[in-house]
């Protein structure tokens, strides 16, 4: 049975069921639970003259955003009952950063949703979930 299982999360719906099915198998195996997010440039629109253009949200609004959705897919986790070991933040290209993460804590299990908050439509696997699934070192979940 897997004794560490690590969970990508990017705040969006398809990985809140990459986060419950991780805390299950979790719960149910009595693995440790790591949560890692890798916070991912925003973008805004601003007005100029008559025409919007996009700009990246600042730093630190990026940092808070990242925080939340770090703290949400904890306790999201939590509330399924799961060892929740770590939970933390990771920056850098999302794929990398994940697969570092996934190395550091020895994740025998690397669980992600088939897309995330990327705004392709149509798209059946997002890049990052691509990236994890040719490099990751351990078995990989995609769950949809
Ligand atoms: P793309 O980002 O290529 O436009 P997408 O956003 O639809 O496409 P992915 O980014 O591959 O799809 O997301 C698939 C899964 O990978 C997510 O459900 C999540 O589990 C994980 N993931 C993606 N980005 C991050 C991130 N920045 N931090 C943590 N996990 C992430
Ligand atoms: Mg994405």
């Amino acid at each position: 049975m897997f004794k560490k299982i690590l969970v990508a999360a990017d705040g969006s719906d398809h990985a809140k069921v990459a986060v419950d099915t991780a805390a299950d198998l979790a719960q149910q195996s009595g693995a440790e639970l790591h949560v890692v997010h890798v916070p991912e440039v925003q973008m805004t629109a601003i007005a100029v003259g008559a025409s919007a253009v996009e700009v990246p949200v600042n730093e630190e609004e990026t940092e808070r955003a990242a925080q939340e959705v770090l703290t949400a897919a904890k306790a999201q986790a939590d509330e399924a009952g799961a060892k929740v070991t770590s939970s933390e933040l990771r920056h850098g290209d999302p794929a990398l950063a994940i697969l570092d993460r996934a190395k550091e804590v020895g994740a025998d299990l690397l669980v992600m949703g088939r897309r995330g908050r990327g705004p392709l439509q149509g798209l059946l696997l997002g890049s990052v979930s691509q990236k994890l699934s040719a490099h990751a070192d351990s078995a990989v979940l995609t769950v949809k």
